[in-house]
């Protein structure tokens, strides 16, 4: 699904450079869940961007669903964007001026759905998100957690094929932090293809493997124990 090769990113301004990728390679396979540690600083977020189509290369190869990224025009990497990729931020990112139904709406309007399915999908989602009784209220009189499944439902709307999170639980207590995980876990076993930027050994333990990066660099991978587990249940029954 995705095929990094060699990538590099640089930050140029006027006074400094920033090797914030260095010759990164890394394949994700549909279905997979990935987590992303490394101290901050590192380079975690560009790489999460990247795959987003949210910032470019300066050098190497990204081929997201077959196509490479580097060739696609400005308008055609948005409509993949549109299309295929959910993000959640760790400080939710929502539109305080717009109501919970507005919020999840957006992405579906940016792709050109028509409103009486506009409307089916958001109440549907809100309904699976615990969110049918909050379409009204604005992001600023929700609580964090609520907050940030107004996210996950914004994210989740267009039924992307990639879910991209970047330390979505960083702003939440540990009740909440664990409610976001369930429902990424939830998606994952859905079909859900999910990449994460995570700072909790906890949280990463619910992925399936683990990169640890440094300085732009990935210094190593894990496969997590949760998941070996389930292998072998599955095995022995
Ligand atoms: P992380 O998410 O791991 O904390 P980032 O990917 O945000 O790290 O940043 C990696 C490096 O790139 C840092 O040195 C950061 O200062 C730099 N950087 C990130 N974004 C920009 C930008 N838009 N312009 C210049 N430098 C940037
Ligand atoms: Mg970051």
């Amino acid at each position: 699904m995705i095929s990094i090769q060699n990538l590099s990113k640089v930050f140029r301004t006027e006074e400094v450079e920033t090797a914030a990728l260095n010759q990164i390679a890394l394949q994700i396979n549909e279905g997979d869940f990935i987590s992303v540690m490394g101290p901050s600083g590192c380079g975690k977020s560009t790489l999460l961007n990247i795959i987003g189509l949210l910032d470019g290369i300066t050098s190497g190869s990204y081929k997201l669903l077959g196509q490479e990224i580097n060739g696609l025009k400005e308008n055609e990497k948005a409509k993949l964007r549109k299309q295929q990729i959910g993000f959640i931020f760790q400080n939710f990112n929502l539109i305080d001026e717009l109501s919970v139904y507005d919020n999840i709406e957006l992405p579906l309007i940016y792709n050109n759905v028509g409103s009486a399915e506009r409307k089916k999908r958001v109440e549907a989602i809100a309904e699976r998100l615990s969110l049918s009784h909050r379409l009204k209220h604005y992001p600023q009189q929700l609580s964090g957690g609520q907050q940030q499944r107004v996210a996950v439902a914004r994210a989740l709307i267009t039924n992307p094929k990639i879910i991209l999170a970047d330390e979505p639980t960083g702003n939440l207590d540990s009740r909440n932090g664990n409610e976001v995980m369930e429902l990424l876990t939830d998606l994952h076993a859905n079909g859900a293809t999910i990449m994460m930027v995570t700072h909790s050994d906890y949280d990463a333990s619910f992925s399936q493997r683990t990169i640890h990066m440094k300085d732009g660099v990935i210094l190593s991978e894990k496969q997590n124990a949760r998941n070996v587990d389930v292998l072998v249940d599955a095995k022995e029954n």
